[in-house]
């Protein structure tokens, strides 16, 4: 349909409606930048504000301290040198005036006021199936009728309204701090409410209490504050800066939350008591979000003890900066990890309740019953007052987005219906079944857990690269499939099982906002990832969308772009970069040689009870072997361990970090063997040294602390061969006893030819040609068939119960489920985990594929069963010193 007629037909519905290309709703950081890159593109472009002025954010909340709390020199756009060369920032975390004079600044410098209608708010968008256009309706002047609808409505841009009833009964002034009004509010000598001690609050309470009479402060749920130490812009972050701003730039578009912070390594117990404290204590000056975030150890985002450390030195600071101990205890939060609700920064806010004129009311004990004429009653207590404030947050990331109402897309579908279980997007960016919709910071991107300037730059960038990409080759629309969708949601949860946000009710979550649907709403994956994620839908043909363009002109490259985990897809991305030779090109010294050097770089695994090595008598000559003990006074089941290593590499201590997560586990003590090598020592060795071995550690299981009786077997990879081939052989030659099999991503079979081969031969690091190598040194081919390598072709009948575990992307996953389904043929009581999105070394890289954990849960449970404990590990028998709330968020959560 040609313009002409579009514009005919939007003027009979609805009077003359603006023509443009490009519509953008909100003229906040994001608006303006895309106004701009719209501009620069060729598209005309109409920005639609509610507000008076340019600003978004910073127009609206003025509240007193309101600031930003990344630093400001990295909460800035970055697009254009020459505009970062002519703003200076006065302070490290600028106001907001300060903040909305730099946006006004960015508009002026660009001319962007001009494409911009103010005090227009959207009120409801309508695709057009027959002009394939969005016609949008407004509150103020013209409808616009627009090829691509862009939503840049913000995040915390929806103030929540108050859940207490009476606030129309109070006589007294009310304000709310997302709402702020323009020409201040006078405190002085004033009885102050706020409610909520959320950031705003946090930011706005010690300057109240500074001008009111008396102020006083409801608190729900305590927030982790950290103080900003604000004052120029640290010199350490600006000679980085300075020295070489491209690369800064770069880094943060690379990181994980947009500030270039390096990724930490260490974790926390590898660090001493004084050295956590020496780190913890720089955080705390720095006064620095992300970097207390960040760069403390690297397990305090991902894992619940290494997160408890920071918790209870923050209450420490607590305790120590509030003098009332009632008081500090009421303010010290305990239902959540630190960082899983976003903290904030404060200048003096806990030592503003050391005030006479400040009282905080926790409402934890004392609901709030009415909010009356004169004031607030708690059950206890009644609270005379002339102004009250609500900092109550904000009905976050779609609380903007489904205001507009009906955004209905194809199909007379609204948006509202298709998100009434949650929001779901591809990429946080676009929603099947809306063409030529985007979202800026929406629902699935890093937004709200990122610098959210960085975020908002490449999502702009990405979406009016597509939008001209897409003119450029004829098309007119561009729509996600559900298949992109849905995948993008699976990742979404994938990488919520990878930081600790799941483990609290916040606004990143919809738990603030009575009746929202809950779940984690931000993508947890981080932006560096993000970003390469977004440029590969984009190097893949657009992967996930469809575009259609005149005279049934179509292109859908359908397909997920991320079916890995996240962590394994990080994992195998750096191993790219590093640009290894094959494995199977050095020789197996070489090898060897290189296994241990890589090894030497990994997480060595948490404390356990003890370590012993010994040898043992093999089928011809001494082993040596490696017992791995609970902390716990034994004699434990004993586990015995065969290392991975395709009969050619490893030893009994190569697979450290797995055997120490093990044991503290199951509880139960481990005994890694050293059987020996091929080429040096070619089949049926390995597998002889095994049996040997298993047998040898059953005789003297009490001699070396452990449970007399059957014993178990475990292994990985090769390992897990010589697992399987063991029971098969203990079966047969008359003993020993073993009371359960974990196989982890064993080699079954000497067939090649099964798909998992195929679809798995290259780019997951075990490839096809490694495993082909690894079988010539050990096994000529015509031994290949022989069952004590390939026990899949021997007798499964009568064996031990056994819990199989197989990796989607391993060559060797399909001869691992045949062999689970055999035995279980067999009658065999055989549980298998196929874990999705794993690579065959998923659950040995222990403290480095975080999204493992729960695959090595299940096999703890397994082990338990086998050996006949109860499934959960007891207080008794853990290694775990303490009890606590975080320790049974953590329960809950696994
Ligand atoms: C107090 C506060 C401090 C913050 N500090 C930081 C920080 O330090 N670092 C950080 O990264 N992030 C911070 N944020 C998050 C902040 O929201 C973003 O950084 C950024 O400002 C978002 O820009 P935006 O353009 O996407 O959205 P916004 O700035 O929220 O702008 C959206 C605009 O859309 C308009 N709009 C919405 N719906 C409609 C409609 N239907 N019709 C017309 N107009 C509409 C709104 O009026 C608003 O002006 C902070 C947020 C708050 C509230």
């Amino acid at each position: 349909m040609s313009d002409a007629m579009v514009a005919t037909r939007a003027s009979d519905e609805r009077g003359t409606a603006q023509q443009v290309d490009v519509a953008v709703v909100g003229a906040g950081f994001a608006g303006l930048y895309l106004l701009h890159r719209l501009r620069k593109a060729g598209f005309s472009a109409v920005g639609l504000e509610e507000a008076g002025d340019v600003g978004g954010t910073w127009y609206w909340n003025r509240y007193p301290g309101a600031r930003c709390d990344i630093q400001t020199i990295d909460y800035s756009y970055t697009f254009d040198p020459e505009l970062e060369a002519a703003w200076t920032w006065s302070e490290k975390y600028a106001t907001q005036p300060e903040i909305l004079r730099y946006l006004g600044f960015v508009a002026d410098r660009y001319d962007l006021r001009r494409d911009i209608r103010f005090k227009t708010r959207v009120t409801e968008a309508r695709w057009d199936e027959a002009s394939e256009r969005w016609f949008i309706t407004t509150d103020n002047g013209a409808p616009v009728s627009c090829r691509h609808y862009i939503m840049a409505t913000g995040c915390l841009s929806a103030p929540k309204p108050p859940e207490i009833d009476g606030v129309k009964d109070f006589k007294g002034e009310v304000y709310f701090t997302g709402r702020w009004p323009h020409d201040g509010v006078n405190l002085a000598g004033k009885r102050v409410a706020v409610i909520g001690t959320g950031s705003s609050a946090i930011q706005s309470i010690p300057l109240i209490a500074e001008q009111a009479a008396h102020l006083t402060v409801f608190q729900r749920t305590p927030n982790f504050a950290l103080p900003a130490h604000n004052g120029p812009p640290p010199s350490d972050r600006m000679s980085l800066l300075q020295s070489d701003r491209a690369t800064y730039r770069a880094q943060a578009r690379q990181s994980m939350a947009g500030v270039p912070y390096p990724q930490q390594t260490v974790v926390s117990w590898q660090l001493s008591d004084a050295e956590r404290r020496e780190r913890f204590e720089r955080a705390w000056a720095a006064g620095d979000l992300v970097h207390i975030l960040t760069q403390l150890w690297a397990d305090q985002a991902v894992d619940v003890d290494g997160n408890k450390i920071v918790q209870d030195l923050i209450r420490e600071k607590i305790r120590a900066a509030v003098k009332d101990p009632e008081t500090a205890a009421a303010l010290t939060p305990h239902d959540h990890p630190f960082g899983a609700k976003r903290p904030c920064l404060d200048t003096n806010y806990y030592a503003t309740y050391n005030r006479p004129n400040v009282t905080l009311v926790n409402l934890r004990q004392e609901p709030i019953k009415a909010i009356t004429a004169s004031g607030i009653s708690t059950n206890g207590r009644s609270f005379a007052l002339d102004v009250i404030v609500f900092a109550t947050g904000f009905d976050a990331m779609t609380g903007a987005i489904r205001a507009v109402h009906p955004i209905t897309g194809r199909d007379g579908k609204s948006l509202s219906d298709v998100w009434a279980q949650g929001p779901q997007t591809y990429l946080g960016l676009t929603v099947a079944g809306f063409p030529n919709f985007f979202m800026i910071t929406g629902p699935g991107s890093p937004s709200v857990l990122s610098n959210m300037a960085v975020s908002i730059e490449q999502h702009v960038d990405w979406v009016v690269d597509r939008l001209a990409a897409l003119r450029d080759a004829g098309f007119t629309t561009i729509e996600p499939t559900e298949t992109a969708q849905a995948g993008w949601g699976r990742h979404m949860a994938d990488c919520s099982m990878l930081t600790l946000h799941r483990l609290a009710n916040t606004w990143y979550t919809g738990a603030n906002v009575p009746g929202k649907v809950q779940g984690l709403m931000p993508y947890t994956g981080g932006v560096g990832p993000y970003r390469s994620i977004c440029d590969e839908v984009v190097s893949r043909g657009m992967l996930g969308f469809r575009l259609t363009g005149p005279d049934g002109a179509a292109q859908c490259n359908d397909g997920e772009v991320v079916r890995l985990q996240p962590d394994v897809r990080l994992v195998l991305n750096l191993l790219a970069t590093l640009n290894l030779p094959p494995i199977e090109s050095m020789g197996a010294e070489g090898a060897r040689a290189f296994v241990n050097e890589f090894n030497k770089g990994r997480p060595a695994g948490r404390p356990i009870g003890e370590i012993v090595d010994g040898t043992l008598p093999g089928a011809d000559g001494p082993l040596p072997y490696r017992v791995y003990k609970p902390a716990t006074a034994g004699p434990h089941p004993v586990v015995v361990y065969f290392h991975g290593g395709g009969w050619v590499l490893g030893d009994e201590q190569s697979d450290e970090p797995f055997c120490r997560d093990m044991v503290r586990r199951t509880g139960m003590m481990f005994v890694s063997v050293g059987y020996r090598h091929a080429p040096e020592h070619r089949f049926p060795t390995a597998a002889e040294d095994g049996y040997a071995a298993t047998r040898w550690i059953a005789e003297h299981a009490a001699e070396l602390g452990g449970r007399p009786g059957p014993v178990l077997v475990a292994g990985w990879s090769a390992g897990g061969n010589i697992a399987a081939v063991t029971c098969q052989l203990a079966r047969d030659r008359g003993g020993p006893d073993i009371a359960g099999q974990l196989l982890v991503c064993p080699v079954t079979d000497c067939s090649f030819d099964r798909p998992s081969y195929n679809d798995n031969a290259t780019g997951y690091f075990l490839t096809r040609s490694l495993m082909y190598w690894f079988w010539d040194l050990y096994c000529s081919p015509a031994d290949r068939t022989d069952p004590r390598v390939s026990p899949l072709r021997g007798k499964v009948e009568n064996l031990p119960p056994a819990f199989v575990v197989t990796c989607e992307f391993d060559p060797l996953r399909d001869e691992g489920v045949a062999y689970a389904e055999a035995m279980a043929a067999a009658g065999v009581p055989v549980e298998q985990l196929r874990a999705r999105g794993h690579f065959h070394s998923s659950f040995t890289m222990v403290d480095v594929v975080i999204t493992g954990v729960s695959g090595r849960v299940q096999m703890a449970g397994a082990l338990r069963r086998f050996a006949g404990l109860p499934p959960e590990i007891s207080r008794g028998e853990s290694n775990q010193e303490h009890d606590s709330p975080g320790r049974r968020i953590a329960a809950a959560a696994s």
